[in-house]
């Protein structure tokens, strides 16, 4: 099949529209018949079905689940902490903060966006994998790496004898960190990219778009990183007027200019703005007035 890429044992699939959202990249490691991620690209994935075994989940973003239904008959497994939106479509909503906006017709278009568009069908996991949890096989080791901030139950995977490391949505993209739900943590982001960085891969592969480093990602790492610095001096310098967090919403810092649908997205900048604020109060750097934020 020549629309996987092999990097011995394991097989990328590179996921529709170049691996962008909707869509992920995902991988197969033929030998156990674990596939990752399925959300790459529903003709490729419909082929493999009879070879897979067991999926498994990097983390619970719609996503990386789209073509799931495909698998119900394989056990899932995936980090404890991710499985409860997998599990309840009303978490999932939940998790994403819509509950919150109290808008009857906003959590149902989603609801309805969820089992269309991603086919979401609650699933429960067969059995979690855990931080530091070796999956032996014949001349294939697999090692679990639990790296919380992107969600709370974030893995990335480190294929031991070909020295390949599974990045997930730490996707070392020009855009950077995503944090724009609820339970994304940007100290914890920071903290698991550079953990990844120290692990001695030989091979890099990433969630999203390309997808692949056949050489040390070198400054990609810390251009990711500095991306959130970067939307925080952007931050600061918007605060030298006081603003709501509406206003800051619509100052578009994460996504550079207004983006369709523009409601969904400025909640998103809403969220990931007011995860930067957090961290510039606790710094001192900023102060509250009312309901707007002000640079001191
Ligand atoms: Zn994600």
């Amino acid at each position: 099949m020549n629309e996987l890429k092999k990097f011995g044992p394991v097989s990328f699939i590179q996921g529709d529209k170049g691996g962008r959202y909707p869509f992920c990249n995902s991988l197969f490691i033929e030998e156990a018949g674990i596939l990752i991620d399925p959300a790459s690209n529903g003709e490729v994935l419909k082929k493999l079905k009879d070879k897979v075994n067991q999926v498994w989940l990097s983390h619970w973003h719609e996503d990386h689940i789209m073509y799931l239904n495909l698998f119900e008959h394989c056990p899932l497994l995936m980090h404890k902490l991710d499985e409860p939106p997998i599990s309840d479509i009303d978490t999932f909503i939940r998790w994403y903060g819509i509950d919150e906006r109290n808008e009857k017709e906003l959590v149902e278009g989603w609801k309805q966006l969820l089992a269309g568009q991603f086919n979401y069908t609650p699933r429960r996991a067969h059995r979690h994998l855990k931080e530091g949890e070796l999956i032996r096989m014949d001349g294939l080791t697999i090692e679990v790496l639990h790296v919380p901030g992107h969600s709370p139950g974030t893995l990335a995977f480190y294929f031991h004898e070909p020295r390949i490391l599974f990045l997930g949505d730490y996707d070392l993209t020009p855009f950077g960190p995503w944090y724009g739900d609820r339970y994304s943590d940007i100290d914890q982001i920071i903290a698991s990219t550079l953990r990844l960085k120290r692990i001695p891969a030989k091979i890099w592969l990433t969630g999203h778009e390309h997808g692949y480093f056949e050489e040390n990602p070198g400054d990609k790492w810390d251009a990711y990183l500095a991306v959130i610095e970067n939307r925080e001096e952007k931050l600061l310098e918007f605060l030298n007027e006081p603003r709501t967090l509406q206003e800051i919403g619509k100052a578009w810092i994460v996504y550079g200019k207004p983006k369709e649908p523009v409601v969904e997205y400025e909640y998103i900048e809403q969220i990931s703005m007011k995860k930067h604020a957090d961290r510039l109060l606790k710094r001192g750097l900023i102060r509250t007035e009312g309901n707007r934020y002000l640079r001191l």
